[in-house]
């Protein structure tokens, strides 16, 4: 690993062996949690300037605050399968930092969930949501229950069960889930339908991602793919490039991808494929978006019955083959460590110019190191797919003025957002040496807002 900041000067050195103590720590304290070490080192290696600039954020303890969460829950979720036996799962809420506003981040459901995926989601979840510069906390939680084959009525009383214990811990001004992998719409419904129930209040706010008939916010379920395409725009524009005539991959056939497609078509990208956890499709032709739509969202099928409709396109085994597609770029969208250092380097010979993350951590550490070196326009995820975030908070600012904004109006305000990211992490990077390096900038930028008002509020 080479992204660590090299000492330029004597307080940097100091600030490296602080951080690099505080970081042995982390790792002795939390073994076995290779996610949740991997997403502290890529946030720690950016921080040595800002130490070096600013000593009383050690003298203050920060770094060893912030890598603790102020809460952790684990709890049991019991449910009744459709053959009428017992079924037990795992549920998590990491409250992770609340010094800029209550937590907030969402909920996960997949087998591979465990408390490390969900502390490095939740650590990363700080510092998106202060970049972007709405007063919400970071946090994050989920379960191991697999949704994928299970009944609706089977997500019913899963859903159910998990809100019974989960709904003593949050509310509008505590914490406030919303949707990730595996939690969509009809999730979001069923848990806000038990926590209605359980408090016999009707408190909107207590989950972004609901459903517009009962609270949510029109351009929510596009927000994150579409904050994404807009962040890359604003990278390509500083270059000047464009999406128009690009070519462009995107992993996973998910809520970021879909949306991500969407908006990149829109601007004039040809999208030439896409995946899911079993394999990808290449359509030359370019994604036909409406099939991928009523395939994934509606019947809930795998992405390789998508060429049974288009006969121009390939149907390929695996998930990694995606990225030795020749593209001009190419966006992660679908989960954590998808892009390993030889899939970079396959993008890079290949000619690729931007590499701009939908999905949390989709990267290693060594193929973002691939990126920086090889000086491809590289957006990290904390900053680049933070809109869908962004819009929960509107939808949160609506609940509370009992109010409903119009889809233009919240697109509008998601498009300011994320150039106000986009130039808040440039103008951090220079700021603090580094010049074009939007890991260190966004890094710098979303730290700097906890940090303060953690040494305001006092040693809590
Ligand atoms: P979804 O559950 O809607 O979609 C995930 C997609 O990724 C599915 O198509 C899934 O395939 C696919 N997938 C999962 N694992 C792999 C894999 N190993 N290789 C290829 N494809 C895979 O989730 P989201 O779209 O909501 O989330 C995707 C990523 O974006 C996650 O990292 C999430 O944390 C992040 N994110 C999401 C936000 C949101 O607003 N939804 C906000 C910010 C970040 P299959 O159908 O087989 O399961």
């Amino acid at each position: 690993m080479t992204t660590i900041l090299e000492s330029k000067t004597a307080e940097t050195t100091i600030a490296n062996s602080y951080i690099n103590e505080v970081f042995e720590t982390v790792k002795k304290r939390n073994a076995n949690e290779s996610e949740f070490h991997q997403a502290v080192k890529e946030i720690f290696d950016s921080l040595a300037p800002v130490f070096a600039k600013h000593p009383q954020y050690m003298e203050h303890s920060i770094l060893e605050r912030i890598v603790e969460p102020e809460r952790i829950i684990i709890f049991r979720v019991p449910w009744v399968d459709d053959n009428g036996k017992v079924q037990v799962n795992r549920g998590f809420r990491v409250q992770f930092n609340s010094a800029i506003g209550p937590y907030k981040g969402g909920l996960r459901f997949h087998p591979s969930v465990n408390l490390s995926i969900i502390k490095f989601l939740g650590f990363e979840q700080i510092l998106k949501n202060s970049l972007t510069g709405q007063p919400i906390g970071g946090g994050k939680g989920g379960s191991d229950f697999d949704p994928k084959g299970k009944s609706d009525g089977e997500i019913m009383r899963f859903t159910q069960s998990f809100m019974m214990e989960l709904s003593r811990h949050i509310g509008p001004d505590i914490d406030v889930p919303a949707g990730d992998i595996g939690v969509g719409a009809r999730e979001i419904g069923y848990m806000f339908g038990q926590y209605r129930r359980i408090r016999g209040a009707y408190e909107a706010g207590v989950l972004t991602g609901k459903g517009l008939g009962y609270g949510g916010s029109l351009t929510r379920t596009e927000a994150t793919g579409y904050g994404v395409v807009y962040f890359v725009q604003e990278m390509l524009k500083d270059k000047g490039l464009d999406f128009k005539g690009s070519t462009v991959v995107v992993s996973g056939s998910g809520n970021v991808s879909i949306y991500a497609i969407d908006k990149a078509t829109q601007l004039g990208a040809k999208v030439v494929a896409c995946s899911d956890s079993n394999g990808y499709i290449y359509d030359p032709n370019g994604i036909n978006l409406e099939t991928v739509k009523r395939l994934k969202e509606v019947e809930r099928k795998r992405i390789s019955e998508y060429v049974n409709e288009h006969h121009e396109a390939l149907y390929i085994e695996g998930c990694s083959g995606i990225w030795s597609i020749p593209c001009d770029i190419a966006l992660p969208c679908a989960t954590q460590n998808e892009i390993d250092s030889t899939s970079a380097k396959t993008l890079v010979s290949n000619g690729v110019k931007a590499v701009v993350e939908g999905a949390n951590m989709p990267s290693t550490l060594d193929a973002i190191d691939v990126f920086l070196k090889n000086n491809i326009l590289f957006g990290p995820a904390k900053a680049a797919n933070a809109g869908g975030v962004a819009v929960s908070a509107l939808e949160m600012a609506q609940n509370s003025a009992r109010l409903s904004w119009k889809f233009e109006e919240v697109d509008e305000k998601l498009q300011q957002i994320m150039k106000n990211i986009y130039q808040n992490s440039v103008k951090a990077a220079e700021e603090y040496g580094y010049p074009g390096n939007l890991v260190v900038g966004a890094n710098i930028a979303g730290f700097l807002k906890v940090a303060n008002a953690m040494v305001t509020q006092g040693v809590i």
